[in-house]
This record gives structure tokens, sequence and C-alpha cells, in this order.
């Protein structure tokens, strides 16, 4: 049985006092929402005071991006050994990373291999962008990101799977639910190819772009789609609680 996972992608907002702010108006009433793993990806600077708030309850930490080598000399890069110590996810291949920041297939592979190093739980990221979309390309692109990705890794029980049509990221235009559970289901024939049926059938593979409190039960209603990444609905309490407590009880009345 997979549990569902409901992720929030502050991307690059909130001070840390802002941070703290908002997970104090939310920490109560989300810890409480049961039958869903709730994760909060907050900017790195804010980790270390978000992780303090989060003791004692039922909600996991997560970084936005990490660099691949545990020290040395990368001015402003973060390791995955210092992420390790306050996080137990890193969301890796993020589209603004790879469009944004020039992040290759083979940069987001390094990056699953030293987070399984450093027992961080890998959220990878894939999509698709509007042209490749309507070049008909869906399918094509995200087999090559999930094989270059996790080339040379053992099979990884934990990995979450994120599908992010980029073209749906921050746009307010959000994929369809039928369109987002056919992609993650050929993502999942993907990963049983790679790996095997079994451990494929019990990854979490969840759906990212332009998700509401509005458009949620669309996407968690179907089987396929095991949670959701939020970027800007993440930011407001409500909306981020809305979603958590939507995804716990479609989720419980499906199973
Ligand atoms: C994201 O950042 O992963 C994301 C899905 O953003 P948004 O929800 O704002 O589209």
């Amino acid at each position: 049985m997979r549990i569902p996972f409901v992720a929030g992608n502050w991307k690059m907002n909130t001070t840390v006092t802002e941070a703290e702010i908002l997970v104090y108006t939310m920490l109560e009433e989300l810890d409480q929402i049961v039958g869903v793993e709730k994760v909060l990806c907050p900017p790195f600077v804010s980790l270390v005071a978000i992780n303090i708030m989060l003791q004692n309850s039922s909600i996991r930490l997560g970084a936005q991006n990490m660099h691949f080598e545990a020290r040395g000399a990368y001015t402003g890069e973060i390791s995955p050994l210092m992420i390790s110590e306050q996080c137990e996810y890193v969301i890796l291949g993020h589209s603004e990373r790879r469009w944004a920041f020039a992040e290759t297939d083979e940069m987001v592979n390094k990056k699953i291999k030293a987070a399984l190093v450093n027992r961080l739980i890998p959220i990878l990221c894939v999509g698709e962008r509007l042209e490749e979309n309507e070049a008909g390309k869906t399918e094509d692109v995200i087999s090559r990101q999930i094989r270059s990705g996790l080339q040379d890794t053992e099979p990884i029980s934990d990995l979450v799977v994120a599908y992010e049509p980029v073209w749906a990221i921050g746009t307010g235009k959000a994929a369809s639910g039928r369109q987002a559970a056919a992609t993650i289901g050929f993502i999942r024939n993907t990963l049983a190819k790679l790996w095997s049926k079994d451990i494929a059938q019990d990854l979490r593979i969840i759906y990212g772009g332009s998700v509401t409190s509005a458009n949620v039960a669309e996407f968690i209603s179907q089987q396929e789609i095991d949670g959701a990444l939020v970027g800007g609905a993440s930011l407001k309490s409500e909306e981020f609680l809305s979603i958590a407590s939507q995804t716990s009880v479609i989720k419980s009345k499906l199973l």
C-alpha cells in the first residue's frame, strides 16, 4: 500500500521569520492530518529553525536541492552531508533547476547517488516542456529523465517521483487529472522495466503543477496519483492544510 504524500516546495520565498510564522500557523492542524505523509521544503537558511519546530510532529522536512559532493571548494553550494543533519527528503531535478540553472540528467544522477549515500530520500522531479508536449515527445523526455537520473542505482524502495509538466508549474494551467494519471502510469511502467513490477507498484508517484485546494481532488481521486508537490499554494497555510486534508479524506475512501 502506498502512503499518500503531499509536499510543499516554498522555492525562494520566506525569510526565516516568515518561514517560522508559516509553520506556526499550520503546525497543529497539519500534524493531526492522518494517512498522508506531509513534507515541508523551505529555503536552506530556514531548515535548522523549522527542523526544531517540527520535532515531535508527524511533519517531515525536505530540502529543495543540494550539490553532489560532500564538501569542498564549491562556493555558495550546500552539500548532502549538511542537508542530512536536518532533513529526511531532498527535491532533485526540479524543472527550475534544470532550466534556470542548467542542471543536466547527469548532474541529477550524481545528486541521486549522493542522496542515497547520505540517507536522504530523493523526490525526483521529471516533466516535459510545452514544446515537447505539443510535439508528442512527453514519454520520450520522461523516460530519458528517469533512466538517466536513476542510472546505475540499485532499486530505491522509498523513492518519490514527482511528475511536473514544466508548462503547468507556476502558470495556473494545471494538467487534467486524467492526463496526469496517464503519464504517471507511464512513469510506473518505466520504473517497472528498470527495476521490477513489484518495486514500481510500491513507489509513490505524485503530480505537481499549479495544484491548489480547488483542483487537488481531481488529481488525488485518480488511483495512479499518490499525492502532490505543491509550489505557490503551499505558501498559504489554509491552502496547504486543505490540500493535505482533502488528500487524506479522498485517499482513505479509495483504499
Ligand atoms: C513546484 O514548484 O514544484 C510547483 C509545482 O509549483 P506550482 O505549484 O506553483 O506550480
